[in-house]
């Protein structure tokens, strides 16, 4: 229906998650609309964060040089580690402000159904982390509130505990979303926000 280039643009951005067809066709209009400056300043942007951004060597996070700033940062406690699956799971939770210690990232959750084993993940040197030098002193586990997640959760409680028994291994308490109605939460959700009630 379009020429070639444009054809191509439609079926690169329809490959983004959350983009379908007719929204990557409205992008790739829009795009075509731009000036050349605009729209090379996005290709350019792609081309440099992929030639520029990769892995922290230490907990996996995303990272320009061969750590990331977190692993820099002096000032973060060397004694707890935060486990997520993803490098983008670390920024809702460094913007709660409440977590001041250092990040593990998996790279993902057990899934061995779609082939997602241990040693695919970064689960060794979480584990080498732990038992190196003993500076860890709690693990906090916070991977998704998923099936996989969950998994990978028992998973990662057992392997720590054999590895280091010294060390606290906590999970993220799951709860009632804020500014949200009682009637409206799911059994489950409720269900785990009763078991994880605090004093007051
Ligand atoms: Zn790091």
């Amino acid at each position: 229906m379009f020429a070639p280039p444009v054809n191509r643009l439609i079926t690169e951005l329809a490959r983004l998650p959350g983009i379908g067809q007719r929204t990557a066709q409205r992008l790739a209009f829009h795009i075509l609309s731009t000036s050349e400056e605009e729209a090379l300043g996005l290709a350019e942007a792609i081309r440099e964060v992929k030639a520029t951004v990769g892995h922290c060597e230490v907990c996996f996070n995303l990272a320009t040089e061969s750590t990331c700033r977190i692993c820099q940062d002096e000032r973060r406690e060397a004694a707890t580690l935060c486990v997520v699956e993803q490098p983008s799971d670390v920024i809702p939770i460094e913007r709660s402000g409440e977590f001041h210690g250092r990040y593990h990232v998996l790279g993902g959750a057990l899934s061995p159904i779609d082939g997602v084993d241990p040693e695919d993940l970064h689960i060794a040197e979480l584990l080498g982390r732990v038992d190196n030098g003993a500076a860890v002193r709690e693990v906090v586990i916070a991977t998704n509130a998923t099936t996989t997640g969950e998994a990978t959760a028992l998973y990662l409680a057992d392997a720590l505990r054999e590895r280091a028994p010294d060390v606290v291994v906590t999970r993220l308490a799951s709860g009632l979303p804020v500014g949200s109605d009682l009637e409206y939460a799911d059994e489950i959700t409720l269900g785990r926000a009763l078991r994880g009630r605090q004093t007051i």
